[in-house]
């Protein structure tokens, strides 16, 4: 009856974990996390886990099949999965409920081929011995509608022996791959509303990183729409997240960006903002044990990413700078947004704070010392120190529903009116 219940009332997606395996000794906290991850994700549906060593088994209703495996698809550290059937070990039963899911699967003839992995070395067949048994039982039933193909089938018929049962499965669908959520300590992503650096939030998150997102405003000067933008970016990015939730920094630099574009010439505004806000990410990261800023800039894209420029720009921080995306050419990293669906989000209109007032030729060398001079121009020291007492952070969830530009004419009256409202 329990056989039953399982063959034709649950499904069973069987999760392997791919890379994680090398992990040696570590492989408990990692397949732990990737537990907790993929069950938080499916709390509020009818899936259940079952978690073996090697592989973890989601049980669930029907109904739940699109959700269930949508959310696989958001979950750094799966490798693969598959819809699997589950049957006995007695190798009679298994071909026989093999049969029938095949006659339903199947409407007209096609090639195949079996192929058996056997991880329950009890068993008293090898795997090679398991497919030769019971691949006749199966023609023979199907005779007129599958020949076999070994080279090329159409369609390969998987078998796991494992110790309490027998699974097969169609297809394997890969998944994110990368490590799970929280097993690779934290960042801070520099978030503008731009393409590149979305993608490189959810590129950090894949590979087991958490994140907090930065991202530097200037209202009046820029609109509170590209704010709104930002929220509808970081809600994507939040369905990555180990729980679905992620904090947003919003970093209110107007009246050092004005005192910027007042005092330095043309060709080092950018430089100088850029050096600006490496510097208050980076006492960001010290007070708040993050141990490294992450930003989408990409190797030759634009002036201020020269190596020159880089280096200029990022010499006033003494906390590790990573770009994942240096080396992508922009098509590709313009795929990945489009996968991951930010890619619409991002090619609105509004301007942000390093794409207004931008100048005609900005310096692609700019130096050190050139730099250095056009800072003792104003005291920026004294600006840095109020910009970093108005950080506000908002905890964005894929489902927050608010827009800033609704609250107010700046971005700190609208953080205030929300915040009364009750809405944060
Ligand atoms: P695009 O896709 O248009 O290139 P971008 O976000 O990459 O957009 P860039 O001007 O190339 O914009 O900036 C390089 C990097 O600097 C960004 O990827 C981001 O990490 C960081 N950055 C730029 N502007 C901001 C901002 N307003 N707030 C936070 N980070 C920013
Ligand atoms: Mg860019």
């Amino acid at each position: 009856m329990l056989l039953l219940y399982n063959n034709y009332m649950k499904h069973i997606i069987l999760v392997r974990f791919g890379e994680l395996v090398l992990k040696g000794k570590n492989i408990k906290f990692f397949i732990n996390l990737l537990y907790d991850n993929i069950y938080n994700k499916l709390r509020n549906t009818s899936a259940t886990i079952e978690r073996h060593h090697d592989r973890f088994f989601i049980h669930y209703d029907e109904k739940d099949s699109d959700f269930v495996v949508n959310a696989l698809q958001e979950i750094p550290g799966i490798h693969s999965y598959s819809k699997v059937y589950q049957t006995s070990l007695d190798i009679n039963i298994c071909a026989s409920d093999t049969v029938k899911v095949l006659q339903e699967k199947i409407d007209k003839p096609t090639t195949f081929k079996i192929e058996s992995k056997r991880s329950n070395k009890e068993f008293y067949l090898t795997s090679l011995e398991f497919s030769r048994t019971i691949a006749p039982i199966i023609l023979s039933n199907l005779n007129s509608k599958l020949h076999v193909d070994v080279h090329n089938p159409l369609l390969t018929l998987t078998y796991e022996i494992r110790n309490d049962f027998i699974y097969y499965y169609f297809d394997s669908f890969q998944g994110l791959g990368g490590f799970p959520s929280k097993s690779s300590g934290k960042g801070l992503v520099m978030l503008s509303g731009g393409i590149d650096s979305p993608v490189c939030s959810f590129l950090s998150l894949k590979q087991g990183m958490d994140i907090e997102l930065f991202h530097f405003e200037s209202s009046p000067l820029t609109p509170l729409e590209s704010i709104d933008k930002v929220i509808d970016l970081a809600k994507v990015i939040s369905k990555y997240t180990f729980n679905e939730k992620i904090k947003l920094n919003i970093v209110p630099i107007s009246n050092l960006h004005s005192a910027i574009l007042e005092n330095v010439k043309d060709s080092y505004i950018i430089t100088i903002l850029r050096r600006m806000m490496y510097r208050i990410a980076s006492v960001y990261c010290i007070k708040n044990d993050i141990l490294c800023i992450i930003n989408g800039e990409s190797l030759g894209q634009v002036a201020s990413q020269t190596l020159q420029s880089m280096n200029t720009i990022s010499s006033v921080s003494n906390t590790l700078i990573l770009r994942p995306l240096l080396t992508y050419d922009k098509q590709d990293i313009m795929k990945i947004s489009r996968n991951i669906k930010t890619y619409d989000i991002s090619i609105r209109p509004f301007n942000d704070c390093c794409s207004i007032y931008v100048p005609t030729h900005p310096a692609t060398k700019p130096d050190i010392k050139n730099s250095l001079e056009e800072e003792s121009k104003f005291d920026y020291n004294t600006l840095i120190a109020d910009v970093l007492r108005n950080i506000k952070h908002i905890t964005i969830t894929p489902s927050t529903s608010f827009k800033i530009s609704e609250y107010g004419l700046t971005f700190l009256e609208a953080f205030e009116e929300l915040r009364k409202q009750g809405l944060l």
